[in-house]
């Protein structure tokens, strides 16, 4: 009989041993349960992680990450211990192929990115751009995005205990590199979070708020408890998410006892008042999901929330194959209690050109993985459309494969739209990579890109697109 393309197995969670690690060696299992001790030895800089691998690993890897900080990243090193030991679980740095399966590693692809993964030929999409949401232009309130009708993102702070190296929101989140200054909030923490909680109150035709960053696991408890609870005590609010990634970055976090017993406050109150909270967590490969983070989901679970999701992005050499997708998705499920509910398409920001898939590739994705989950649990494949917003990737309304432009249409009107007649009649436009394209598209691009990349990159420093081979 021939076999099924994809052959499910289910798969006993591990956590890998941190004692493999050099720098970690005497690491007591209580030690590593403390998220003070996780948060105090995250890694941050090169000679840090060279400290926890120790010497098995190539000088020429250290030197490609150096370069890579120097010119291409967009987001500062900063990786947590639980995420460090899902790199290469099965191998000590000193073992034989330990720098390769490094260099090959899909956590360490997106969590400690090196000039060789990215490309020479373009670096960037000439359309790429900081905040290619437009988030920002979207804000009613610093830090507010009001983009759907009745949903909006709460950026509550620009921090996490983790930096994800394609971070769509590079503009604004981590600390600055060397070719990206950050945007700054102006308004005090406080202010900013009193304004928002005021502009609900005004506009009760939002009924679900996302309250994101960041990662809130950054916000001290006690605030982002309050301002949960000043969500709910907004009428027209019905659904609340908590955007964080470090469900799976940093699960000890949301195993203490200070944060177990307050969501089991905020999700009594939910309760009483029949409204919804949720975390939204952002998993991206099924090596990431251990026992800990499987802990981290139940006791959420437990404490009477509604759900624990997951948005990945997806992301070449990561999770771009429905194989990589259907082990995380089913890891997710089975043993976390994490629903799988969204992958995005990486978005266009700088440097990200090597991470992005074209959106034909996302559409044979969301097509390889039908039919293996439950229906409830099979995750949809969204493109986020700038100026429009999430759409399922087979919603575009036109697909020029020559030259990787897909044009799509929208429903509603974002916040910067609301006096345009034919905001709901125009098409936008989402570029798939350039080097995915036939010869002939690529020659388009490069005799289209002179203009472009002068005029999107003036705060992003990049080095020039190449003349055609
Ligand atoms: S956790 Fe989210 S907000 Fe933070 S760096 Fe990663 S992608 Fe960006």
């Amino acid at each position: 009989m021939i076999e099924q393309p994809y052959v499910y197995r289910h798969a006993e969670l591990a956590e890998p041993d941190w004692r493999r690690l050099p720098g970690w060696a005497a690491v007591t299992t209580q030690e590593w349960a403390s998220a003070q001790w996780q948060r105090s030895h995250c890694v941050k800089n090169i000679r840090q992680l060279r400290a926890v691998l120790g010497d098995g690993v190539d000088e020429a890897f250290y030197a490609d990450l150096a370069r890579d900080q120097a010119v291409r990243a967009t987001m500062s090193m900063l990786v947590p211990p639980q995420m460090i030991n899902t790199m290469v679980p099965q191998l000590a740095p000193a073992d034989p192929g330990f720098t390769e399966a490094l260099y090959a590693d899909p956590v360490r692809r997106y969590m400690i990115p090196v000039f060789s993964d990215r490309r020479t030929d373009w670096p960037s999409h000439p359309h790429a751009s900081r905040d290619s949401l437009h988030e920002a232009e979207m804000w009613v309130v610093e830090g507010l995005t009001h983009r759907y009708p009745t949903k909006v993102l709460a950026e509550v702070l620009p921090t996490c205990p983790q930096y994800c190296g394609h971070c769509t929101r590079m503009d604004l989140v981590g600390n600055p590199t060397p070719i990206v200054d950050k945007h700054k909030f102006t308004l005090a923490r406080d202010d900013r979070l009193g304004a928002m909680i005021a502009y609900l109150k005004a506009n009760p035709g939002v009924r679900d708020v996302v309250v994101s960053g960041g990662d809130v696991a950054n916000l001290p408890w006690p605030r982002l408890e309050a301002f949960v609870a000043d969500l709910l005590d907004v009428d027209s609010i019905r659904d609340i998410r908590l955007a964080t990634k470090a469900l799976m970055g940093l699960p000890q976090y949301w195993l203490t006892d200070e944060v177990r017993a307050g969501m089991e406050r905020l999700a009594a109150t939910a309760r009483q008042r029949d409204v919804s909270i949720a975390i939204h967590t952002h998993v991206n490969s099924a090596q990431s999901v251990t026992p800990l983070v499987a802990k981290a989901s139940k006791a959420m679970l437990e404490t009477g929330i509604r759900d624990v999701r997951n948005q990945g992005v997806l992301l070449r050499g990561v999770n771009s194959s429905a194989d990589q997708l259907l082990d995380l998705c089913f890891a997710l499920l089975d043993d976390a209690k994490i629903m799988p509910y969204y992958f995005y398409m990486c978005d266009m920001i700088p440097n990200a050109e090597h991470w992005r898939l074209g959106l034909g590739e996302a559409q044979q994705l969301q097509h390889q993985i039908m039919g293996y989950l439950p229906g409830f649990a099979t995750p949809r494949m969204l493109c986020d459309v700038p100026y429009v917003g999430k759409r399922w990737v087979h919603q575009a309304s036109r697909y020029d494969i020559e030259r990787g432009i897909s044009y799509w249409t929208k429903n509603y009107r974002t916040a910067v739209e609301a006096d345009d007649e034919h905001a709901l009649d125009r098409e936008y436009e989402y570029y798939d990579p350039i080097y995915l394209l036939p010869e002939s598209g690529q020659e388009w691009w490069h005799a289209k890109s002179a203009d472009l990349v002068a005029a999107d990159r003036a705060s992003v420093r990049a080095e020039p697109v190449p003349a055609p081979a």
